[in-house]
């Protein structure tokens, strides 16, 4: 298997993959099939598995697709690289993504913008296009990602895969390079939705090591895989089909929830009326955050530092003009202003409260229906290069995906189906399922019954 995949890698031109060492790879595959002799082996032993590149590894960089991490090799593995290779998984390398996160596109990425294998001259969605494109185009069965606005489920819609982004807290952040803390959370990207919650069995947990991560008791997040969803009440939320939403995508959307109707689920009129404002809530708090975040790239303790500079703030600042890209200095810039005196009640604060209200939308939602769907983003994936010149063009299209992580819902997007774009070509279209706080087995649940 390890062999396979790593040939396919060697032979892709997506630009999918950062960190690629066979020999590594190779010895890893060897080690697990003395565990399968053995019998000591797990359902994911021996499966060959990527890492998106801001999941911190000893063996491999870990650059979170930045110039400011070109060169950088953590000491220690993150939390999830760990549990997932003490399941025995083969690790193939590291995936592209955007700038520490930052995008919905991956072409963020200092490394250039990763292709998406159902049409090359498409974005294949951000900020995991790496992992998403990878599963899309075979090169791995299996990826990590991480999903702070929606980058585990929005690319996944884009390239035709199925990701989940569990309830917050679930996922350790250890070792997972910093964007948002109040909203980063790790998750799996696969074919499909068992597939997924093989892959979550194994990375869900506690962690001593984050701050945030919640003590739950272990469970099977597939164990309901094959129950019926006779009787689901599925949300619709009426602010998910409104304008700005592309006909192609509304009606591979509408076809699958006509497909639920049929499986005896039944559909539900809901309302959120607070998804507009997820959209300046968000880059509010996850800018605000990112600048605490990012200010430990000095140039000093590891990371990029400039050659020539002439004392300490020369040098610091030298080497953060030079280490970050143009988005991540857009939201530095924005998120220590909205945190700046005089501007924080004003913008962070406000944002604060907001965040809370959008929570309460969903709580009220919950009482009338079970899960809640509607599309991961309004088109299918753009053109490269379209609106890349375009931040705020690229910030409107996470209308759909922003609220759930505002609120720390579990996520997911499968695929259903193809859209046209704006030109005659076939371009995948996800569908998106929202669950209510630790509901993941629901969610692949009604997921697998569709797949
Ligand atoms: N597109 C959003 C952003 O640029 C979300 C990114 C993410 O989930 N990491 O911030």
């Amino acid at each position: 298997l390890a062999q396979h995949f790593l040939q396919r890698i060697a032979a892709s031109d997506l630009n999918a993959f950062l960190h690629v060492d066979p020999a590594l790879t190779l010895q890893q595959a060897a080690a697990a099939d003395v565990r399968l002799a053995n019998g000591d082996a797990t359902a994911l032993t021996g499966i060959p598995i990527a890492h998106k590149d801001i999941f911190v590894t000893k063996n491999l960089r870990s650059t979170a697709g930045s110039r400011m991490l070109e060169n950088y090799v953590s000491p220690f593995d993150a939390t999830v690289v760990t549990k997932l290779a003490e399941a025995g998984m083969v690790t193939l390398g590291k995936l592209n993504c955007d700038e520490f996160a930052m995008g919905s596109a991956n072409e963020n990425s200092y490394f250039g913008a990763v292709k998406n294998p159902w049409d090359k001259t498409a974005v294949p969605g951000g900020s995991s296009g790496g992992s998403a494109a990878a599963i899309a185009a075979r090169l791995t069965p299996a990826a990590s990602g991480t999903d702070t606005g929606g980058s585990i489920r929005q690319p996944a819609a884009f390239c035709g895969v199925t990701g989940i982004k569990p309830t917050y807290s679930s996922v350790s952040r250890y070792g997972m390079i910093a964007f948002a803390s109040s909203l980063d959370q790790g998750g799996p990207i696969a074919q499909t939705a068992e597939d997924c919650g093989l892959l979550l069995n194994a990375m869900v947990g506690f962690d001593e090591k984050d701050s945030t991560s919640l003590d739950r008791k272990p469970e099977d997040f597939n164990r309901d895989l094959n129950k019926s969803i006779q009787g689901l009440r599925i949300g619709v939320p009426k602010e998910f089909f409104g304008e700005g939403l592309a006909p192609d995508v509304e009606q591979a959307v509408r076809a699958a929830l006509a497909e639920y109707e049929k499986l005896g689920a039944t559909l539900v009129d809901i309302s959120l009326p607070k998804t507009e404002l997820s959209i300046p809530v968000y880059y509010v708090i996850a800018p605000a955050e990112a600048s605490s975040n990012l200010s430990r790239f000095d140039g000093v303790r590891y990371g990029h530092r400039a050659a020539d500079y002439k004392d300490l703030n020369d040098m610091y600042k030298k080497s953060r003009t030079e280490g970050f890209g143009e988005e991540v200095k857009r939201r530095i810039l924005v998120g220590a202003y909205v945190l700046s005196h005089g501007y924080y009640d004003a913008y962070y604060l406000q944002a604060q409260k907001i965040r809370r209200l959008i929570a309460q939308d969903f709580a009220a939602a919950f009482e009338k229906c079970d899960v809640i769907m509607g599309p991961v983003a309004p088109t299918v994936a753009w053109d490269l290069g379209s609106k890349s010149d375009d931040p705020v063009a690229n910030y409107l299209a996470d209308i759909f995906t922003l609220s759930t992580s505002l609120a720390g819902l579990p996520g997911m997007s499968i695929p259903c189906g193809f859209g046209q774009g704006d030109k005659n070509a076939k371009r995948p279209v996800g569908l998106q399922l929202i669950g209510n706080y630790f509901d993941e087995a629901r969610l692949l649940n009604v997921a697998h019954q569709y797949q």
